[in-house]
């Protein structure tokens, strides 16, 4: 888990949660980077060195991977067909439960696109992360 200062081309600061610095540089080559205050993807890396959170159930990122973990479907690769599935499920007035997984930067972009509601996981899943 890194957490990066990042800063959009008017200057706002804000903060961005990332796997590794990989995913942050697939998520900026595929424009799902953008300033929370003028939504410019024109976003870059302050300079800084990178912090790593720590472990431990006291933070709210523990308690939010645990939220999740508990009420939503760990559904893996198959994030993007899944994630649309449910969205059409939704649409046709189903109780869904929500999903979690991995997807491609590209197919997140479709996802989006189609008005599917995802989300970058501020962390790996667990099977990852602890393997
Ligand atoms: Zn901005």
């Amino acid at each position: 888990m890194i957490v990066y200062d990042l800063a959009c081309a008017a200057g706002h600061d804000f903060e961005g949660w990332f796997g590794s610095s990989t995913d942050f540089e697939a998520q900026k080559a595929a424009g799902l980077l953008a300033c929370p205050q003028c939504d410019s993807r024109e976003v870059r890396k302050m300079p800084q060195a990178p912090a790593v959170a720590r472990r431990g159930n006291a933070h709210p990122l523990a308690r939010l991977r645990a939220a999740i973990e508990a009420e939503f479907d760990d559904v893996g690769s198959r994030f993007a067909e899944e994630a649309r599935a449910r969205h059409e499920a939704a649409l046709r007035g189903e109780e869904v439960r929500g999903a979690y997984g991995e997807a491609s930067p590209a197919e997140v972009r479709s996802l989006v696109e189609e008005g599917v509601p995802v989300a970058p996981l501020p962390f790996r899943p667990r099977r990852r992360a602890d393997a």
